[in-house]
């Protein structure tokens, strides 16, 4: 079973960057105006989560 990693709900991303700049990781960046999660950078530290304005970013399961 993969770890929890943090994807963002691109329907409710605002690309308002705050995220980007608090992942320790920088693993989350902003593409064409919505922000994405480098799954292999993320250590699901759960700091982004807490950051989105619109609770646009869960934890999910990733087996790969
Ligand atoms: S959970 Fe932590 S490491 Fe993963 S994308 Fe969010 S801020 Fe970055
Ligand atoms: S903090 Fe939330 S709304 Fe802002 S860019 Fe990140 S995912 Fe999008």
């Amino acid at each position: 079973m993969g770890k929890p990693k943090a994807v963002v709900n691109r329907e409710v991303c605002l690309a308002c960057g705050g995220c980007v700049s608090v992942c320790p990781e920088d693993a989350i960046m902003l593409v064409a105006g919505k922000a994405v999660v480098d799954k292999k950078g993320c250590i699901s530290c759960g700091i982004c989560v807490k950051t989105c304005p619109v609770a646009a970013i869960s934890f999910e399961e990733v087996t790969k």
